[in-house]
């Protein structure tokens, strides 16, 4: 639905703000920025990317650290009608090669120590460079110092593209999802209604940008309100705490509660001025939930999105607030659970595939017409890769990724189940199920374990506690106790990594 004559997303944020001078962004060095000052840095870098030759529908890729050049590089791209393409920072200038080869930016904006590496890569495809670090120093704001901060944003419709985010791609080719400006606004404006956010919500705001998570929920839903955040460039449990004295809300991944709870400091003295946390990117544990409600008497708000979908469902804000689901679909996004093999939608508490459809879905993937055209369905339903189940009260469970799927002598074998039983004994902080090739089984169902310091918790005693719970078929064949799982920034448990450390158990 558009409000505005121009649909641009940074139109849709801007054009109609009735209080330029309250503020938007405070760093941690005490700059305070107001929506006045933003907008006007943003048309400085706008009018800097034009002068680079970036036109309209170019991609502009990113690879820098959090800062609030970096956003405002985001927010200028936009408003310019080009395409933003933000690069993990923990990529290698090998990685970067395939994106900058694929995506064909007009221009790449890195870190100055990457310059060099960079520049020959983007010059293989015709792409200027400027730097940008994470101290906001380089060419790019030098150059944004001595342009104009007047920009008119450039018009564009609904279904054009604002943004390329590439998944985190752990099997297969990275993809690069293509997100429209009404994909973007509609879903932030969703979320500013069913959070309450309001300007006077002060976000505290950890994630790193080159995610939908920090760049979009996060980022997107504070400006929509003309709410504030402290921008923080990285994860420090500390420093949260002490801010948390004058902030309203946190957005964060698993790992950010997990890591709070450790810390002494966090009580329902240190929460008494937060009015929401919200959780996603990856699975919140019951327990963490459990956790953390009666520590603080705050219940996280978990909710479940992807990189192609923007949000997909939340769990209420008034209302039941399930430990281990993921709540009901938005406004606007309708979701189902079918048969993976035959695509016919399954009855209620049934495990299958998630589909969603709704504004909030991607446009496709970038140049990969085949992959695109095998994960929508005819009714424009988008395969989410995710299985789960719909509850009774309407609300999604996740139950994994279906890649993640077990298939052992031909049964399928959910590694959430295993993972819940596991996780539920004493000592045990958390696990993984994985499949492993096996000769006689297709898979071997294979159980890695992380458990309190000094917990007597063995192999054996895994087994032995599985015993009599789990059907034969399900039991993990081999059990590892480790010290920690890997993970990546957003928290989600890399199974790849596990995959490939044990692949060889079962078949030497
Ligand atoms: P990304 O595209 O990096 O945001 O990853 C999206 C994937 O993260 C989804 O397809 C889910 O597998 C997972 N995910 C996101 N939020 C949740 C959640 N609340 N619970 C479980 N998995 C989640």
């Amino acid at each position: 639905m558009n409000t505005t004559a121009n649909d641009n997303l940074f139109s849709r944020l801007f054009d109609q703000l009735d209080d330029p001078s309250r503020l938007a962004i405070e760093e941690l060095d005490g700059t305070r920025i107001s929506y006045a000052d933003l907008i006007a840095r943003a048309g400085r870098m706008a009018n800097v990317l034009v002068a680079r030759g970036v036109k309209v529908g170019d991609r502009v890729a990113a690879q820098t650290e959090k800062s609030v050049p970096a956003l405002v590089l985001y927010l200028a791209t936009v408003r310019a009608g080009a395409v933003y393409l933000p690069l993990n920072t923990a990529y290698t200038l090998n990685e970067l090669e395939y994106f900058i080869g694929d995506a064909e930016p007009s221009l790449v904006v890195c870190d100055p120590a990457k310059a060099e590496g960079v520049g020959k890569i983007a010059a293989k495809v015709g792409a200027r460079v400027e730097t940008l670090g994470a101290d906001g120093k380089g060419s790019l704001t030098e150059a944004a110092s001595q342009a104009s901060p007047e920009f008119r944003t450039v018009p564009r419709e609904n279904d054009d593209l604002a943004a390329i985010l590439y998944t985190s791609g752990t099997t297969g080719r990275s993809k690069g999802a293509m997100l429209s400006h009404d994909n973007l606004a509609s879903n932030s404006l969703s979320l500013v209604g069913y959070w309450r956010f309001t300007r006077d919500d002060v976000l505290i705001h950890a994630l790193p940008i080159y995610h939908t998570h920090g760049l979009f929920v996060a980022s997107n839903v504070t400006l929509f309100a003309r709410a504030a955040m402290i921008f923080l460039p990285k994860f420090d449990p500390e420093l949260i705490i002490k801010l948390m004295a004058r902030a309203t809300v946190m957005m964060g991944v698993p790992t950010f509660y997990t890591r709070l709870l450790q810390h002494p400091g966090l009580s329902k003295e240190s929460t008494k001025h937060m009015r929401l946390f919200v959780s996603g990117s990856a699975p919140l544990l019951a327990d963490t939930h459990r956790e953390w409600s009666a520590r603080t008497g705050h219940a996280v708000l978990e909710r479940y999105g992807m990189t192609e979908t923007n949000m997909n469902t939340s769990n209420p804000y008034d209302g039941d607030r399930v430990p281990g689901a993921v709540g009901r679909p938005l406004p606007g996004v309708s979701v189902r659970v079918t048969d993976p093999e035959t695509g016919e939608e399954l009855a209620r508490d049934e495990i299958g595939m998630i589909e969603v459809r709704g504004p909030n879905v991607f446009k496709g993937y970038w140049r990969m017409p085949d992959k695109t055209k095998a994960e929508f369905r005819d009714d424009g339903f988008f395969i989410t890769g995710d299985l789960g189940r719909i509850d009774g009260k309407g609300y999604v469970h996740i139950v994994g990724r279906g890649k993640d799927l077990v298939i052992s002598g031909g049964f399928n074998v959910y590694p959430k189940e295993i993972e819940s039983e596991i996780d539920a004994m004493p000592g045990v902080i958390e696990s993984a199920v994985i499949g492993v090739p096996h000769a006689d089984f297709g898979e071997g169902v294979t159980a890695v374990v992380v458990c309190n310091k000094g917990a007597p918790v063995t192999e054996a005693s895994v087994l032995q506690a599985l015993d009599g719970r789990l059907a034969k078929f399900k039991m993990p064949k081999r059990v590892f106790v480790v010290e920690e799982l890997p993970r990546n920034a957003m928290g989600k448990v890399q199974k790849n990594i596990l995959r490939d450390t044990y692949s060889k158990i079962y078949n030497k």
